[in-house]
Formats: structure tokens, sequence, C-alpha cells
């Protein structure tokens, strides 16, 4: 294998960079050539190609988002614009691809294949949402944001005793909600993996209430929905002044914790070595300590279950 690509693509996430240093780094080592693609799939469409040397990937590791950009690209859903991005890869001399990104971007990877181009896959989205991996790159950045928002939130809400609805990213799942509020302390984490009731959550902080508690913290999952309507209801049944705050955006930057950057630097090694060997259609995941592979087809039938115990411990904790 002379020459492969990389690129990152779906929403970015802290330690996309630190991956790409790793995939650029152990290639050259390896006596590969990199060539990075800009904006996911779209640059593989467009041949938006640059060549990267070890000097491209210097002073990246620290940073938050992708030196490559990413996008969410329409035309690769269609069988003419993969054909013709694996046209553009063969006519550069591209002999495999690694791709980082979320499922979506490893439904393109399993497509791309079945055109004659092998991939790599390389977790990396905030949301921890992909199979057979206990963690993605980037998710671990996103809950100590959140938890740096939570202190925060929590100085207010002691201050004007006030109860604090907090909606968190996640899609439809709730790992980021779940670790943040154990770290954070909540009073209630709601995710969308757990059936709710509205009048549970006011029990608890009426509980709080009568033993002179008059804040709490209550986190939500954005693919719970209604922050709002969870807010207005504990005004009105509890009587506490209560606001929400949206998180948003701030979950996805940042520079990467340490060990977001120790897992991409991990994975991105990996995924080039599974090339090396001439696999075709792998995700590269973490087990316990362990860096393993898994056939990105299979691993998508998969499911990631949520700590369960971690839910139950948070609800005993802020009794
Ligand atoms: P995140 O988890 O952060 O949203 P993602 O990788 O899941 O990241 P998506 O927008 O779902 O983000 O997917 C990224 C891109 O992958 C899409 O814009 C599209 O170009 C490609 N893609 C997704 N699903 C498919 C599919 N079934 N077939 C071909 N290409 C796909």
């Amino acid at each position: 294998m002379k020459r492969v690509a990389v690129l990152t693509s779906g929403g970015d996430a802290p330690g996309m960079n630190a991956a790409l240093r790793a995939v650029v780094r152990t290639a050259i080592y390896y006596g590969i050539e990199v060539i990075g693609v800009k904006r996911g799939y779209s640059g593989l469409i467009k041949s938006d190609f640059i060549p990267l040397g070890i000097g491209s990937v210097a002073d990246i590791i620290h940073r938050g988002g992708t030196i490559l950009r990413t996008a969410r690209c329409e035309e690769f859903f269609h069988r003419e614009g993969r054909e013709k991005a694996v046209r553009n890869m063969v006519s550069a001399g591209i002999e495999g691809l690694v791709a980082i990104g979320g499922d979506g971007t490893f439904r393109g990877a399993v497509e791309l294949e079945k055109l004659g181009m092998p991939v790599v896959g390389i977790p990396g989205t905030i949301d921890n949402d992909i199979p057979c991996t206990q963690w993605t790159i980037g998710f671990d950045t996103a809950v100590n944001t959140v938890v740096d928002a939570i202190n925060k939130i929590r100085d207010t809400a002691t201050s004007h005793e006030r109860v604090f609805v907090i909606e968190v990213m996640g899609r439809k799942a709730g790992f980021i909600a779940l670790a943040a509020g154990l770290a954070g302390g909540a009073e209630s984490i709601i995710i969308p993996e757990k059936p709710f009731e509205v009048g549970d959550v006011i029990t608890k902080i009426m509980r709080g209430q009568n033993r002179g508690k008059l804040h709490s913290i209550i986190l939500v999952a954005e693919g719970v929905s209604g922050a709002l309507e969870i807010s207005k209801k504990i005004h009105e049944a509890a009587g506490l002044d209560t606001r929400v705050t949206i998180l948003g955006h701030i979950q996805r930057g940042g520079s990467p914790t340490a060990w977001d950057r120790i897992l991409a630097s991990r994975m991105g090694a990996e995924a080039v070595k599974q090339l090396i060997q001439g696999e075709r259609k792998k995700m590269i995941g973490i087990k316990g300590d362990a860096i393993k592979s898994y056939d990105i087809e299979w691993a998508l039938s998969q499911t990631h279950e949520i700590n369960m115990q971690d839910y139950h411990l948070s609800a005993i904790l802020s009794i």
C-alpha cells in the first residue's frame, strides 16, 4: 500500500485533529503517503485533496474542531456520487481510506467498500452512540464541558434558590446526560432510554424542599425534548423559580481532554495498521483498555447500551 486518504465527516468532535495526526504520522512511519480530503465525503466527489506531510499535522493535537473541515454530503447518498468519489480516489492513486466520524459516516464507508475501496472507520462523535466501542472520540471532552457548565449554573442556582433544567446534546442517546449528570451531581437525569414521569421529578424536588433545599439541577438529554415544558410543570407544581439552559454547540468545541487525545492517537494508529494488513471494511473500537476492530456492517447492526447501573447510582446519590 503506497497511498491512503483520510477525512473527517458528520458532526465535528474534539479529538478529531489528534486522530488525524495519528493517522498521518503512523502512515508515514510505515512509508505510506497520506492525502487529506476536505469536508468529508463531498471532498471525495470534488477531488478536494491535499497532501499531508509530517509537518502538516504539527501543533494540532490540542485543537478542537477539524483542520480538514467536515460536512454532511447529500450527493454521497446516491450511487452516482459514490462512483465519482471512487473514480477520483483511484485517479489520485489512493488505495484505502480512513473515515473519522459517526454512524452515518460509517454507513457511507460501507457503501464505498462495495465499490472496491477499502475503508477503516474511526468513531469520532461527542454522542458516544456507536456500537462496539465504549468510548467515541470527543465524548469525554463534551462531558467535561457540560460538567463545567453545571458547576457554574450550580453557583447561581444555589444563590437564587432556583431549579435549573439543563438540556444537553446526544441526539437520540442519553450518554452525555448520564455521565455529566453523575459527575455533576444532578438531582434528576432524564434520558431517552428510560421512560420518566415529570411527577417523579417534582416529588423529588418537593422532598428536597421539605428538607430546606431550594435549588436543583435537572439534566435532560436532547433526545427527550421538552426541557421548557418540564421546567413549566415544575414551576406550576412546586411553586419554585425555574430556569432552562440549553447548552448547545459549546459542547462540540474546546481543546480535547487528555483521554480523548490518547484514544484518538491509539485509534488513528490502529486504523492505518488495519489498512496495511489488507482489511477492507473495519471500524476501530475500544473495550476495556484494548483497541479492537470490527466489521463495520456487523458493528452497525449491534447496539451500544447505556449503563443503567450508573443511572440507578445517580438516583441513589441524589436522594
Ligand atoms: P454525527 O454522529 O456527529 O452526526 P455522522 O457521521 O453520523 O456524525 P451523518 O450526517 O449521519 O453524520 O453522516 C455523514 C455523511 O455520511 C452524510 O452526510 C452522507 O454523506 C454520508 N452517509 C450517511 N449515511 C449514508 C448512507 N446510508 N449511504 C451513503 N452515505 C451515507
